[in-house]
């Protein structure tokens, strides 16, 4: 497994000029146990193709769950492979509370990623008002264990993003101590699936990761790198990051 996965969500963010100025400066590092990941919008993924540099690994923001048809507006996972994708971040808080994604569209986008080699992000975490009412475990197992089984587990590759929905855009990061034990436990809840390939899966931090906080995160014990939305957009600070991650690779 690679050590970190660095990912830029770019949410609805960017344009033709932006994508140009944003890899001029990027970081060419080809790092076998630091892997970059950029999700532009579907409409840039040709520019990003064009202009960024071979380290940089293609990922896209969502998919349908239907393989074609009458669905206007939607883009669908083997269209995505076309474009040479290579990862799909799935279940986003905010596709979860503005597009009513429920787990069972979670999971049915997520098989439909897989089916077409696609690797999926599956972003997972709580509200404030569920970790206040202390049910971030409950409400985390259930998104994990309704999208994955021992089926999926064994065959196809995937990232899991733990991101608590307060911490996202606001500022807010959770501490590394508790960012990390949710880690462990979505981590515990993979081995209950199966024990034997669970620790094939990087685990991701995302909320309100920046290069003052990225370190101490990336230090923890079940940290795998970061989904980065806000600081994603500022090449210097996004290279920043990744430089972080590939220091604490080789001390
Ligand atoms: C995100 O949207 O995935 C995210 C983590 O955003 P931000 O870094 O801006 O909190």
């Amino acid at each position: 497994m690679n050590k970190y996965f660095i990912s830029a969500n770019w949410k609805m963010n960017g344009s033709k000029e932006f994508t140009r100025n944003f890899f001029a400066s990027m970081n060419k590092d080809n790092d076998e146990d630091v892997k970059m990941i950029v999700c532009p919008a579907d409409c840039y993924l040709s520019e990003v193709d064009k202009l960024a540099p071979k380290n940089i690994i293609k990922g896209a923001q969502n998919i349908s769950f239907n393989s074609d048809g009458a669905y206007t507006g939607e883009v669908s996972a083997s269209m995505l492979k076309d474009l040479n994708v290579e990862y799909v971040i799935i279940g986003h808080s905010e596709r979860r509370e503005y597009h009513s994604e429920s787990n069972e569209m979670v999971a049915k986008k997520f098989n439909s990623a897989v089916l077409h080699n696609l690797k999926p992000i599956l972003c997972v975490g709580e509200s404030l008002k569920q970790r206040q009412n202390d049910e971030t475990f409950s409400h985390i197992e259930k998104q994990i264990l309704s999208v994955i089984n021992k089926d999926i587990l064994s065959k196809h590759s995937f990232i899991i993003a733990y991101e608590p929905i307060w911490a996202i855009g606001t500022g807010e990061t959770a501490t590394p101590e508790t960012a990390n034990e949710v880690h462990i436990f979505i981590q515990q809840t993979l081995d209950k699936i199966d024990s034997m390939k669970s620790n094939k899966i990087a685990i991701i931090y995302g909320g309100s990761v920046n290069s003052n906080n990225a370190y101490n995160l990336f230090k923890m014990s079940h940290i795998n790198g970061a989904l980065i939305g806000g600081a994603s957009l500022d090449t210097r600070e996004f290279n920043k990051i990744y430089n972080i991650a590939k220091e604490i690779n080789n001390e």
